[in-house]
């Protein structure tokens, strides 16, 4: 049994100078686990049923007389499940207005005011308490006893001496049995507006901390943009050596039809992440600091259901820190796709943490390319490259027809007395440790030259005639050998 309590300011009048910057939000955690303890809403959520799961509370308070702002105790609290069910996706209150006392430990969710928590006393400064009760991560049972020996209202505005507001006070217990604890109290202290901090205040509604943190266990309402493959989200912030993170939730989504089982489970509430390696490097994927077990699967493909599987992942540590974690090598120019979803269908708030470090340096790309050269045999041809890739070094290597050229590593290839057997294509392999990059294809032609056997000097001075056509050609033979027999075809 857990029990927590709200307690007052000496004099109760004061609200806390708190700060309103930073997430101050914590949970009432399974030690053994790690993991905030929650309704069970996956259960519910399992094989695609977008249901939420019910709480019920029994409200076993004062339904007659009406309070300052026109409620009763009943009707106050009960305003207050449904403020707190506009905001969560997996889970709803639903509300009972009855009479009676309460009952310890009876799987039936209580709120009721009382002298005494289930027999024990109040601690003087506690005007409220929750009492729990959990099976391994799961909540199974919540009671709220409000302290009868207090004076109490229901009003908005700020804090009046000596009469507690019911309203605000309700709103805080009930995100104890949603699973939040006080941010003020957590290690190091959170300094952030919440009305679940441990003090009440002139704050008379939820603040976005508080929001927040709520929505980390069960989703907000409604589907997650990044539901779908075809919807991922695009990280798009992670083009050099670094580390982001992208928070989600996968409380409404989907598994697609032809969607792999990411690690090998089935899960069911799948949401997606695409991300483009900016160079050769190493990736590491996980998911820290997300509410629930999840599960992690990188793939590369454009269709859902033809993906390839770089890596998956269920849990860093199996069964004890049950986010996941994965790392691979990244090839430069490559899209990756992102899956995370829950194990058994497990559902809640997400954090999503991608780390890339490129292999070294700058991946290289080619400022201008080789161009293509047209020469004659026997004359000397040259193909030139020029590359960029920061203050990295770069490295070539020059290819023809395919193949690499023995000794030609830098960026200019010359080639000498060339013959129509050098003729075809070359281009240029232009490397860094962080990547490399092909050049296109610049063309050798190499025109060869005809010989023919000399002209007979004409029998008759013909006039003008320039000479009849040779009577025999030849293919000049490699090296050009006594070239200086023979007068060369244009
Ligand atoms: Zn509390």
């Amino acid at each position: 049994m857990r029990t927590d309590v709200l307690r007052t300011l000496i004099g109760g009048l004061a609200a806390l100078a708190l700060s309103t910057s930073g997430l101050g939000y914590t949970f009432i955690l399974n030690a053994s686990t790690g993991l905030p303890i929650k309704w069970p809403g996956a259960t519910a959520l399992q094989n695609g049923a977008a249901t939420p799961v019910l709480v019920p509370l029994n409200i076993l308070l004062d339904n007659t007389t009406v309070r300052t702002d026109g409620t009763t105790f009943a009707t106050s609290a009960q305003g207050a499940a449904q403020t707190w069910n506009a905001l969560l996706g997996s889970m709803q209150f639903t509300t009972t207005i009855s009479t009676g006392a309460p009952t310890d430990h009876n799987h039936v969710n209580e709120l009721a005011m009382a002298t005494t928590v289930f027999g024990s006393a109040f601690d003087t400064s506690t005007i409220a308490v929750t009492t729990t009760w959990r099976l391994g991560n799961d909540r199974t049972e919540a009671d709220i006893i409000f302290n009868a020996g207090r004076t109490w209202d229901s009003y908005a505005g700020n804090l009046r001496s000596g009469v507690v507001d019911i309203h605000r006070v309700a709103l805080h217990e009930m995100g104890h049995i949603l699973g939040l604890d006080h941010p003020d109290e957590a290690t190091p202290p959170q300094t952030i507006s919440a009305v679940m901090n441990s003090h009440i205040s002139n704050l008379d509604t939820l603040a976005m901390d508080d929001i927040t943190g709520a929505q980390n266990l069960y989703g907000p309402p409604g589907p997650p943009l990044n539901d779908k493959f075809s919807s991922a989200t695009v990280i798009n912030n992670l083009t050099t050596t670094g580390t982001v993170a992208y928070t989600g939730f996968n409380t409404f989504a989907t598994k697609e039809t032809g969607e792999p089982n990411h690690a090998g489970n089935a899960g069911g509430h799948s949401v997606w992440w695409k991300w483009t390696a900016p160079a050769v490097g190493n990736v590491t994927v996980d998911t820290r600091g997300s509410y629930y077990d999840t599960t992690l699967g990188i793939y590369t493909g454009t269709s859902v259901s033809a993906l390839t599987t770089i890596a998956s992942n269920d849990d860093i540590n199996s069964g004890v820190v049950q986010a996941s974690t994965v790392t691979f090598s990244a090839t430069a120019g490559t899209v990756y796709n992102i899956a995370v979803d829950g194990f058994d269908g497990d559902t809640a708030g997400i954090t999503l943490n991608v780390t890339f470090s490129a292999t070294s340096g700058t991946a290289p790309t080619i400022t201008t390319q080789p161009a293509s050269v047209t020469v004659t045999a026997g004359s000397n041809a040259a193909f030139s490259v020029v590359a960029a890739a920061g203050t990295s070094p770069i490295s070539y290597q020059w290819m023809f027809n395919g193949a690499a050229i023995s000794g030609a590593t830098s960026a200019t290839l010359s080639l000498n007395s060339v013959t129509s057997a050098s003729g075809g294509s070359y281009t240029v392999v232009v490397s860094t440790g962080a990547g490399s990059v092909t050049s296109s294809d610049a063309t050798l032609t190499v025109n060869t030259p005809v010989v023919v056997t000399p002209t007979p000097p004409p029998s008759s001075s013909g006039g003008g005639g320039g000479g009849g056509a040779p009577s025999v050609w030849f293919l000049l033979s490699l090296g050009a050998a006594g070239l200086a027999r023979f007068f060369r075809r244009r």
